[in-house]
């Protein structure tokens, strides 16, 4: 049974960021999926350690979910022979992504395109949370997702592991600007930021846009307790040296974590750099490295081979004993100040006023 029932983790943390027995959150691993932390309360890290880490560089089998899922699998189980504990795939690794004026008319996922979605317990996914478990691996999986009652269809990535299913997370960024470059279109945004609880800690997982675009976003993840952010992402027109590698060292840097970025090889991007591989891929591992708040820690020249690196949860816990970044930023913290007038400042925006 790769699907686990919901858990009840009891933990809380002072203002000097020490674990304590305070407030149940309730990490819901049964659709639909909810938030798993939140600032306030962010989710137990457990001691640290040293894991292998992979980003792959995936090329999608164009709109042939069971063809790509079985790529997924011999990746995992290749990986998981290497000793890599957590490997990441690229944004719509399952399907690739094509273009649709059907899709794009109706503002949301045609009928061919609804049924190219995957429930995210359903017998595919269901499948790939079962290799992660016998592999003892987990992993993250960029994904059509099929709304289980609703006809929509979301950009999301599945997060499985040895336990099953962990949780899964929905694009918020699908708007209208992203019509025009990628004809997203077909998708229905998601609406929450996720962190999820893992043996190696809380693992946050943000898609693409959502992250490099919206560094707040890769922020609350980490006051939320995340110590690693992976990120499925899809882009073209990106090399060694590109966008891709700043914005993974951009979000390291500013939270002292680790992220684990996974780019999308050709899957569907013809548009301004037709089929070229080497515009795409650049895959990357990047995290703190002391005395260094954060480096590149592991790349590649080959767009079609996987970046491994390791990822040493003892430097997120040295910076964070020197920076107190959660307990800075909590209630009684010093940084309290910063909270606050970021929290007033986007209620806002949304026409509410923080007290
Ligand atoms: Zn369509």
């Amino acid at each position: 049974m790769a699907f686990k029932k919901p858990v009840e983790l009891v933990l809380g943390i002072n203002r000097r960021g020490l674990l304590q027995g305070a407030v149940a959150v309730t990490a819901v691993a049964t659709a639909p999926f909810t938030q798993t932390a939140s600032a306030a309360t962010p989710l137990a890290r457990p001691p640290a350690v040293k894991i292998k880490a992979q980003a792959v560089n995936f090329e999608p089998v164009m709109q042939d979910n069971n063809a790509c899922a079985a790529k997924i699998k011999a990746a995992i189980e290749t990986a998981a022979r290497d000793g890599v504990k957590l490997i990441v795939f690229p944004e719509m690794a399952l399907q690739g992504f094509e273009k649709c004026q059907d899709c794009a008319s109706r503002g949301r996922a045609c009928d061919k395109h609804l049924a190219t979605g995957e429930l995210v317990d359903g017998p595919l996914m269901r499948e790939l949370a079962d290799v992660s478990m016998r592999n003892d691996i987990y992993a993250v999986i960029g994904f059509g997702e099929r709304d289980p009652s609703r006809p929509f269809l979301y950009n999301a990535a599945a997060l499985v592991g040895p336990e099953g299913l962990v949780g899964v997370n929905r694009k918020m960024g699908v708007g209208q600007g992203m019509q025009q470059v990628h004809s997203q279109s077909m998708f229905t945004s998601g609406d929450k930021i996720t962190v999820f609880p893992t043996r190696y800690g809380p693992i946050g997982v943000g898609i693409c846009y959502d992250i490099w675009m919206n560094g707040d976003v890769a922020r609350l993840m980490t006051l939320q307790g995340a110590r690693i952010i992976a990120v499925p992402t899809a882009t073209v027109g990106t090399t060694k040296g590109g966008d891709l590698e700043k914005m993974a060292f951009a979000r390291a840097r500013e939270n002292n974590v680790f992220v684990i970025n996974a780019n999308l090889v050709r899957g569907g991007f013809d548009g301004h750099i037709q089929g070229e591989p080497k515009f795409y891929s650049h895959s990357y591992i990047a995290g703190p490295n002391w005395p260094s708040m954060a480096q590149i820690l592991a790349s590649g020249d080959d767009p079609f081979a996987p970046v491994t690196g390791e990822i040493d949860l003892a430097q997120y816990e040295r910076f964070l004993g020197r920076s107190n970044l959660l307990a800075r930023r909590a209630i009684g913290g010093q940084d309290i100040q910063f909270t606050q007038a970021i929290a007033s400042g986007y209620a806002a925006l949304i026409g509410k006023q923080v007290v």
